[in-house]
């Protein structure tokens, strides 16, 4: 994994010329776009401000990772040098390595779940290290495991199901975890891997799903269900395409894929997310930060096309996330940006030809 020098702070003024913008949807004509401390400037105003000329050049909203888990700060370092600027967190403890991660002068910023609800008989319970605190072992227990996370700082509360008698949370505590994130302001992750997983997340009402079926691709009528109780999809095609590799099980990953394809003729909003982690004991390890752009290239292999690839990582987690203040390149948001050479909507591979990235405001040290 590359490892990179501590970012340090710029100049409080960068100003970007002849940038053509991806406004969420198209790219606009070349244009100036004004850095200004850690926000994008209300004006085009370049006089003092550092000159970057940017012919040729995409100027992108700094990617969101809707799935990663945290080992250090190395990993945010790595994560801002690839173009991720924010990454949403899915299971790290303890609280105080988390605590240490939140609100990094100057690198990727994160949100998170803090400890994941687990039963006490799946895989998640046999992973090396897994706290004893992430089994819940029914109702019961779901409204205190909730509460503990909340006044631990979780933004929103992820919970494993497996298919049922596979040693996840039964239906009736996979439903009591999803009230009780609600009654507390949370919204809700539910890991689903099988088809029997992803029905009890449907079922339960969880805000979001992540990963996708392996054992059969969904069916149309469970891809409308979800879209139709506004549910969000968060596939991780990285990991479930490197699962499947490394257990031989390649017909895996077509049932992933064509699962996701569902979900996209379905109207089911699409999340980019790489599960990205360095966990001992996990079926695959991926890598933070170059997974990204894998998994934007996955995406567009499974039917979206490069801009809806592009919100995926953008617009679409600010929104459904909650982050009002980035998402998007426009006056007085966050100034999370990513310069690339080439035209990612032509090619998504362009997302990888990375010239420049600020995480508000601040230029990292930038390398795929
Ligand atoms: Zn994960």
């Amino acid at each position: 994994m590359t490892r990179t020098a501590p970012a340090v702070p710029g100049p409080t003024r960068t100003a970007l010329l002849y940038v053509r913008v991806f406004d969420g949807h198209a790219l606009t004509e070349p244009c100036t776009v004004v850095i200004d401390g850690g926000v994008i400037a209300p004006h085009t105003d370049a006089s003092g401000a550092r000159l970057v000329d940017g012919t040729g050049m995409t100027l992108l909203p700094g990617l969101i990772d809707a799935h990663v888990h945290l080992h250090g700060a190395d990993t945010l370092a790595v994560l801002a040098s690839h173009g991720v600027t924010t990454a949403l967190d899915m299971a790290t403890w303890p609280p105080r390595l988390l605590a240490s991660l939140r609100r990094v002068p100057h690198l990727t910023d994160i949100r998170s779940a803090g400890t994941p609800a687990i039963g006490d008989g799946g895989p998640h319970a046999r992973i090396p290290g897994m706290s004893k605190d992430a089994v819940v072992r029914g109702p019961r227990e779901a409204g205190e495991f909730v509460a503990a996370q909340v006044s631990a700082g979780a933004d929103y509360i992820k919970i494993v199901a497996e298919a049922p008698g596979e040693g996840g949370p039964d239906r009736e505590t996979l439903d009591a975890l999803v009230a009780a994130a609600r009654t507390h302001g949370r919204k809700t992750v539910v890991h689903a891997a099988t088809t029997g997983a992803y029905r009890m997340a449907l079922d339960a009402g969880a805000d979001f799903i992540t990963h996708v079926p392996m054992d059969r691709p969904l069916h149309a009528g469970e891809a409308a269900r979800t879209a139709a109780q506004g549910q969000v999809c968060i596939p991780t095609l990285t990991m479930m395409e490197g699962t499947a590799a490394a257990k031989g099980i390649a017909p895996a990953y077509r049932s992933a894929v064509r699962s996701v394809a569902a979900l996209h003729d379905a109207g089911v909003p699409i999340l980019a997310g790489t599960d990205a982690n360095a966990q001992p004991g996990v079926p695959f390890q991926v890598e933070h930060g170059a997974s990204i752009h894998h998994e934007l290239e996955l995406l567009v292999e499974a039917g979206l096309t490069p801009v809806e690839a592009l919100r995926s990582a953008t617009v679409l987690p600010a929104r459904h996330f909650d982050l009002d203040d980035r998402g998007a390149v426009k006056p007085g948001l966050r100034a999370d940006l990513l310069l690339v050479d080439g035209n990612p909507l032509a090619d998504i591979r362009a997302t990888r030809a990375l010239r420049q990235v600020w995480c508000a405001g601040v230029e990292q040290v930038a390398g795929v």
